[in-house]
C-alpha cells in the first residue's frame, strides 16, 4: 500500500504522542492543568498592544512560574501572539530593571533612588510644569476674541495597553483635571 508523505508525518506525530504520553492519548489535554496544579493563579491582561489578551498567571511563594492564554477570555480564547508568548522572560529576566535610576541633568552617570522619591521629583516637575504653562484664557485668532480654555500644553499624558478600562477612565480624568489637552493612547499612535 502506498503511503503518502501526509500520511506518513501523521501517523509519525500520533505515535511520538502516544509514546511521551504512556500510550494514554488524553493526558496531553491535561497538561496545562498538569502544569499549574498546586500553583496560585490569576488573570490579568497582556501589556503590550491594544489587542488586549487575557492571561493566566500563575504563581509559587509569590515567584511566576507560568504565565499562558487564558481560554475563558472572549478576546483571545486562549491564544496568545509571540510577543504575548515570551512575557515570562518579562517576569523572570535578570535583566529586568527593578529600581529607579535617576540621570540628573548634565551627568554621565545614573543613581539609585527610591520610588518614594521618584514619586515625589514627578509630582514636584508636573505641578512647575503646569504652573509655568497653564493658560486660563486665549484669544481665538479666527475672531480675536477671548476665551475659556483653562489648560496647558506644557505636557501630555500618554495611556498603554496594559492599562484597564477603568485605568484609563481615571487616567484620562487626571490628565483632564490637570488641564492636559494633549492626551493619547498608545493603540491610537
Ligand atoms: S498577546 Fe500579542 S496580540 Fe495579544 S495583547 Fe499581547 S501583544 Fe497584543
Amino acid at each position: 500500500m502506498a503511503v503518502s508523505r501526509r500520511k506518513f508525518l501523521q501517523g509519525g506525530a500520533a505515535a511520538a504522542a502516544l509514546a511521551l504520553t504512556g500510550g494514554k492519548a488524553e493526558a496531553s489535554a491535561d497538561s496545562s492543568e498538569m502544569r499549574t496544579k498546586g500553583l496560585k493563579s490569576s488573570t490579568t491582561i497582556c501589556p503590550f498592544c491594544a489587542v488586549g489578551c487575557g492571561l493566566v498567571v500563575s504563581t509559587k511563594n509569590g515567584k511566576v512560574v507560568n504565565i499562558e492564554g487564558d481560554t475563558e477570555h472572549p478576546i483571545n480564547q486562549g491564544a496568545l501572539c509571540s510577543k504575548g508568548s515570551a512575557l515570562f522572560q518579562v517576569a523572570n529576566n535578570e535583566r529586568r530593571l527593578q529600581k529607579v535610576m535617576y540621570r540628573a541633568p548634565g551627568s554621565d552617570k545614573f543613581e539609585e533612588k527610591s520610588w518614594d522619591w521618584a514619586m515625589d521629583k514627578i509630582a514636584q516637575r508636573m505641578k512647575e510644569t503646569r504652573d509655568k504653562t497653564f493658560k486660563a484664557k486665549e484669544v481665538n485668532k479666527k475672531d480675536n476674541k477671548e476665551y475659556v480654555v483653562n489648560r496647558t500644553e506644557g505636557m501630555a499624558f500618554l495611556g498603554g495597553a496594559g492599562l484597564d478600562n477603568e485605568e484609563c477612565y481615571l487616567w484620562s480624568k487626571f490628565g483632564r483635571a490637570m488641564g492636559v489637552a494633549n492626551l493619547e493612547h498608545q493603540a491610537r499612535i
